[in-house]
């Protein structure tokens, strides 16, 4: 599994920290091999080099475009050294084994930013390079592969620790770094030839992933769109099988992904659970004895949102549920399952969408999201932070009584999958009313209220639902304002993440107001 470095090629356009590394892989007795510039370069600092046009007995031709193309340089990356059918071929044709590769390629994307000519950027299309990093990266069983100047000293310091081998672990480790600099490097080209012809056709673009749908439009009729698939086995939208109704709309994705993410914040074990999603926020959640229980419950929050909308549902369709979900116009409905009679029901309404999928993705699974800007793409971890009862600390006169911890929990949950400023108020497992993407939080906090208001009229309760409500607050509340609208409109108890120079305050108007109130330190912003 250790294995000796012996024998390296450097070819690399940024010659930064060049120098130092071929020195010290040749005080570890490294045989240099290396092209043009690098070897000059080498040469110059005193290093012994040998030039790659003196292995391949070829020299250099093309402007360069024909260099390191050759069996003598392409076999000693990729001949299994355990394989005697490849040891007899390099010995047939004197190709001698390359232990590490070092490459960093002709700087394409620098030139692009440059705003180089059509010619020039296409001169800066790195052919060989590539070529060797993805030839090495395949052969990681034993070959090394450094594309990054960044991972000279993670070279170096594997070779110390190792007596100047290299661990299988290490060499996999390069070897995934290398393919995701090629990957990003072809897809630079790609993109910037999109830009220079003008392509729109978003199925046309690189992005990570493999076409999986080419959408009828996008967010809006006037935007092209696809769906790409990352290759992940995360049960959800991208995995689940369509079992009838009309094709996804990219709008339904990315409204079935919000609801299935957010339903499977509540274990099965725990009782059924359902959500119901609009335009990437809950207009209903619950639980519920049974899960019809729990549809009707997540329905009535908000019973005017809840048409046309997207169901997800923690536990396999049952044929109750089914019905109940018929009654009213719905987009999709996604499920771990469904029994044949439920599946027997939707067969009436043709258009309605059933996706089922093996289960429920983990909440805690680790991952990235991407969201696109001019310019550039952010990059972040999923946010799977959670809360237990035991995170929690009580942070006023009065504590949460249990049933009113597990209101608190449950709104925390929901508030994680709603559009900041996102406030939650929750009454014995049901969201009974929910304000999203307000700028203020005092807005947010009074439209959950209006929206508890319109669910007393709609189903004719004598006060509102929010009377006696667990209210969540998805960040802290930087003035009393938004949790003293809260208290008003019914909430006895509040969860929030605290952490506001006005904490104190804050506290001291709860007290007043005769609210319990605890603190996750944790925030859940969701733009
Ligand atoms: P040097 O400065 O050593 O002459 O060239 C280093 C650059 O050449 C590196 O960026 C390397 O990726 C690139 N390179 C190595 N072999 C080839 C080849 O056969 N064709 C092309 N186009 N580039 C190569």
């Amino acid at each position: 599994e250790l294995l000796p470095v012996r024998r390296a090629l450097l070819s690399v356009s940024d010659k930064t920290g060049l120098v130092d590394l071929g020195r010290a892989l040749a005080d570890r007795g490294v045989e240099l091999l290396s092209t043009g510039g690098t070897a000059k370069t080498l040469r110059e600092a005193g290093l012994e080099v040998r030039d790659v046009s003196e292995v391949t007995g070829f020299p250099e031709m093309m402007d360069g475009r024909v260099k390191t193309l050759h069996p003598m340089v392409h076999g000693g990356l990729l001949a299994l050294r355990d394989n005697d059918a490849h040891v007899a071929a390099m010995n047939e044709h004197g190709i001698g084994p390359i232990d590490l590769l070092v490459v960093n390629l002709y700087p394409f994307e620098e030139t692009v930013a440059k705003g180089a000519e059509y010619a020039t950027c296409i001169e800066n299309i790195d052919i060989g390079g590539p070529a060797m990093i993805r030839a090495a990266a395949k052969n990681h069983a034993f070959v090394n592969v450094v594309v990054d100047v960044e991972d000279y000293s993670a070279l170096l310091d594997e070779m110390e620790e190792n007596y100047g081998k290299t661990s299988y672990g290490f060499r996999q480790w390069l070897s995934q770094i290398a393919y995701a600099r090629t990957a990003a490097y072809d897809a630079a080209v790609s993109n910037w030839m999109a830009d220079a012809l003008k392509i729109e056709a978003p199925r046309r673009r690189a992005v990570a992933g493999t076409l999986a749908q080419t959408l009828r439009y996008g967010e809006n009729p006037h935007q092209m769109a696809a769906f790409y698939r990352d290759g992940s086995a995360r049960a959800g939208v991208a995995t689940a099988r369509q079992v009838q109704g009309k094709e996804l709309s990219y709008n339904n994705i990315n409204d079935t992904d919000a609801a299935f993410e957010l339903v499977s914040e509540f274990a099965p074990e725990d009782g059924p659970a359902v959500a119901i999603i609009k335009h990437a926020n809950p207009c209903g959640v619950a639980r519920g004895e049974t899960l019809s229980e729990a549809y009707r419950k997540a329905f009535d929050c908000d019973r005017t949102s809840a048409f046309g909308g997207i169901v997800a549902l923690n536990m396999p369709l049952d044929v109750e549920t089914a019905r109940e979900i018929t009654e009213i116009f719905t987009e999709v409905v996604i499920a771990p399952g469904a029994s044949d009679e439920a599946i027997a029901v939707f067969e009436a309404k043709k258009n309605l969408r059933l996706l089922l999928t093996d289960g429920l993705p983990d909440p805690r699974d680790p991952g990235f999201v991407t969201r696109q800007v001019s310019g550039g793409m952010l990059v972040q971890d999923k946010d799977v932070g959670h809360r237990a009862m035991d995170d929690l600390k009580v942070v006023t006169q009065k504590a949460p009584t249990d049933e009113q911890m597990r209101d608190l929990l449950f709104a925390w949950k929901v508030a994680k999958h709603v559009k900041s400023n996102a406030i939650v108020y929750v009454r014995q497992g049901q969201t009974v009313g929910i304000g999203a993407g307000q700028m203020s939080r005092v807005d947010s906090a009074t439209i959950a209220g209006v929206k508890a208001q319109r669910m007393a009229e709609v189903l004719g309760l004598l006060e509102s639902p929010a009377q006696g409500s667990a209210v969540a607050s998805d960040a802290f509340f930087p003035f009393p304002d938004g949790l003293l609208e809260a208290a008003a409109n019914g909430a006895s108890c509040v969860i929030q993440p605290g952490g506001s120079m006005r904490d104190e305050e804050v506290i001291k108007a709860a007290d007043e107001a005769g609210l319990a109130m605890v603190f996750t330190g944790m925030r859940h912003f969701r733009h």
